[in-house]
């Protein structure tokens, strides 16, 4: 890039509102400084506030982050199982565990970058095997990786059942002080038992702060659920006045694609994105296996008619329809999902009979057939998941993180499209989601002020701002 083209692109940067820090304007990661470019300005500004908590995160994860001696400290004590160790150095950490699909992780990351952020400990991630090729580093003048040579063995295997989980240490009959512990693991997989999710009102001042070494496992966005806990309430005001765009604000600070991600991206994007005079997101993702059924494409095509999203093939708009006057537009359609034939599906109708209101309808897809965790796939899915959020509407399907993800990053409101039953098309096919947020999948089903996680209590609603899921009614979302 000529010099003064960097000038400007350092000029939009700074316009986000203060949100990036400086010093990192390096070539290593071309997204950080070019998705101005390509995305639409912020929506949502963060706050003085947040941008003031994310520069205090930046210094402690330089100060104790890998290669520094508190890390080689804190390490060591791990390894040694020393005890009674009260996070000398005033260095804890927070190292989330590769769990489940892409959707499932990026939603993970997000939400553990905020727990970080809540509890003043270091944010460190498994790598599993694609995230330093799928996101460049966060944090100037460190890393966030969680080092290959890490000392506690087995790590990458606890689970539940683990003597060291929350629910073991704190309901178990080994508890003491928690200063005992030589870590602590948080199970909040979708599926986890209730006692597990009681991590969610820790009044993190008496228990888990003393304890520096914490992981964390969860494969959905639990970070709706840290604004049911009293102790967290005031920080997330002061952070997030509006709790709507905790995700988008979030995520624009913390996920940048690498450059191979990138490249991914703006080639497709130049070529069949950039020049239509509107871009449709359509992600499909559908549960019975990755074969083609009917009654998913007719629900599709049912949404994208009543929502008004495509016009219909070969029929004449009626006169002050939504399609009138739109002689000559160009619509970009951008589908993604496992099997191509609901694309082909799509574009063989228009091809075959082009909407008579004039508009001209093209259907792109970047790749149709995936396969699970091989990195070359996860860096083709995230920059499906970066497309799909460069788009101007978006129709996602319920229950999927992938849709979550691709419609959040770029801050559009979806259509969501309702799980089908007994395979047929559901009526309404589609509902309008109340907020860009992403669904909570396994919110606690208690208040934190009664911990009563024996009963069932459902969460949505009982704190403004937190709605029950449109796809999954006992999730939560915020709005
Ligand atoms: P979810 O299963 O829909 O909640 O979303 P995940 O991202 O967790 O999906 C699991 C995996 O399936 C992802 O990691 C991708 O590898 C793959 N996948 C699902 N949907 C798509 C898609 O639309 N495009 C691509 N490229 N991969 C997908």
């Amino acid at each position: 890039l000529g010099a003064r083209r960097r000038v400007g692109e350092q000029k939009k940067y700074e316009l986000l509102g203060g949100l990036l820090p400086p010093g990192l304007d390096d070539q290593s990661c071309d997204s950080r400084h070019q998705s101005v470019h390509y995305r639409k300005n912020m929506t949502r500004s963060p706050t003085p506030y947040l941008i003031m908590r994310l520069r205090q995160q930046e210094i402690l994860q330089r100060r104790c982050g890998p290669g520094t001696e508190p890390y080689t400290r804190a390490s060591q004590r791990l390894r040694s199982g020393q005890k009674n160790v009260d996070a000398v150095d005033g260095c804890s950490y927070l190292v989330l565990l590769s769990h489940r699909g892409l959707g499932n992780r990026i939603l993970a990351t997000v939400s553990a970058f905020l727990y970080a952020m809540l509890t003043d400990r270091v944010l460190l991630v498994d790598r599993g095997k694609a995230l330093g090729k799928l996101f460049c580093e966060p944090f100037p003048g460190t890393t966030w990786l969680l080092p290959l040579d890490f000392p506690l063995e087995g790590y990458k295997d606890l689970g539940e059942e683990a003597a060291e989980s929350y629910e073991n240490v704190t309901l178990g009959n080994n508890t003491g002080p928690s200063s005992e512990h030589r870590f602590v693991y948080i199970h909040l997989d979708h599926a986890a038992r209730a006692a597990n999710r009681l991590v969610y009102c820790d009044d993190h001042l008496q228990f888990l702060h003393r304890v520096q070494w914490v992981f964390l496992r969860t494969d959905s966005y639990i970070a709706p659920s840290f604004f049911l806990n009293p102790v967290h309430q005031k920080e997330l005001d002061r952070m997030f006045p509006r709790k709507d765009s905790v995700f988008y604000v979030l995520s624009r600070y913390l996920l940048h694609p690498t450059n191979g991600v990138w490249r991914m991206v703006t080639r497709f994007y130049d070529s069949y994105l950039k020049d239509a005079d509107e871009r449709l997101g359509i992600q499909i993702r559908v549960w019975d296996g990755d074969r083609p059924f009917q009654h998913i494409l007719d629900q599709i095509l049912a949404c994208t008619a009543q929502e008004h999203l495509l016009p219909a093939p070969g029929v004449v708009a009626s006169a002050g329809g939504a399609f009138a006057g739109a002689r000559g537009r160009s619509k970009a359609v951008l589908t993604t999902g496992l099997n191509g034939w609901y694309h082909d599906s799509i574009q063989e109708m228009y091809r075959r009979s082009p909407p008579a209101s004039g508009e001209v309808v093209s259907v792109h897809s970047h790749e149709k057939h995936q396969r699970f965790f091989q990195v070359e796939h996860d860096m083709k899915a995230l920059a499906e998941m970066y497309l799909l959020s460069m788009t101007d509407q978006i129709v996602t399907t319920g229950w999927s993180t992938f849709g979550y993800v691709g419609a959040a990053l770029g801050g559009l409101t979806p259509y969501i499209m309702m799980k089908p039953k007994n395979r047929v098309a559901p009526n309404p096919p589609c509902v309008r989601s109340m907020s860009m947020e992403p669904c909570n999948h396994g919110p606690p089903y208690f208040e934190c002020t009664r911990k009563e996680y024996h009963k069932v209590f459902h969460t949505g609603n009982t704190v403004p701002h937190l709605q029950s899921c449109e796809d999954i009614p006992w999730g939560v979302k915020l709005t």
